[in-house]
């Protein structure tokens, strides 16, 4: 059966569009619809609203993401939908060679999503890490401790991406696991071997192995972004994600980069 939609839906028609540019040369140009971008990322609802130069030029140029990253995620902003599952092409691969290269995609989009000030994406991307990590479970394989520091590279410290891996590294690990870091310690960041250290002690000294985060992951905010005061993007599927784009005052504009570092 075909699907219909309404007339004025139709290809962002009654929309304003950003150019976006995107890696190193602005080689890879995307028109991205103006109010849904705005009413899901912090940075470019800051970028159109200032006295900056994206605002006068309606351009914003994203140097260090890739293409495929930034079209991912333009695609969640359109569809909801986390495009990173491996493909047709990669299905002589088994089940963990593809949930392990599906995990190696996830945290480059997490950093896109830091820089955008995007929480809905970054929670999409901390859900989907999760999944992964749960069919893994489900096939006998597990959240590789050696994939670690790309979450941590160019993400904030105490950040919810952070918490989760250690959290899924440290549930599975034992005695060798953690001798095992005395010799991986030059090639990984140290702020995740040390967070692993602390959360490993923590452990030992409570007795007890905890929770694990696998449990009940899909009903609780424990690895989200919003905080209390905002909606779970879980919740928001069927309400519009448009905010009016009229500019106000300019003493409300604050820089991008200023809020990003406001949030941490
Ligand atoms: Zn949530």
């Amino acid at each position: 059966m075909v699907q219909r939609g309404f007339e004025a839906d139709a290809t962002f028609a009654n929309e304003n569009m950003i150019t976006f540019k995107i890696g190193p040369n602005g080689d890879a140009v995307f028109m991205v619809p103006e109010g849904r971008i705005r009413a899901s990322s912090e940075f470019a609802d800051a970028a159109m609203r200032g006295p900056w130069q994206e605002s006068q030029e309606r351009v914003i140029a994203l140097p260090e993401f890739d293409k495929k990253t930034f079209g991912t995620y333009l695609q969640w902003l359109l569809t909801g939908v986390v495009h990173t599952k491996a493909g047709c092409a990669d299905g002589n691969k088994s089940i963990e060679a593809r949930l392990y290269s599906e995990i190696l995609r996830l945290p480059n989009l997490s950093v896109l999503g830091h820089y955008l000030l995007d929480n809905d994406f970054r929670d999409s991307i901390n859900d989907a890490l999760i999944e992964c990590t749960a069919d893994l479970h489900r096939n006998g394989s597990k959240f590789p401790a050696s994939y670690g520091p790309d979450f941590y590279d160019k993400t904030p410290d105490q950040s919810p991406i952070r918490k989760l891996v250690v959290d899924l590294v440290v549930w599975d690990m034992r005695e060798f696991h953690v001798l095992r870091l005395k010799t991986d310690r030059d090639t990984m960041h140290p702020d995740y071997i040390m967070d692993l250290l602390l959360a490993v002690s923590s452990r030992l000294v409570s007795g007890t192995p905890g929770k694990s985060p696998l449990d009940g992951w899909d009903t609780s905010c424990k690895y989200h972004c919003h905080g209390d005061e905002k909606p779970c993007y879980r919740k928001k599927a069927d309400t519009p994600r448009v905010i009016p784009t009229k500019r106000p005052a300019s003493d409300e504009a604050q820089s991008p980069d200023a809020k990003r570092q406001a949030s941490g």
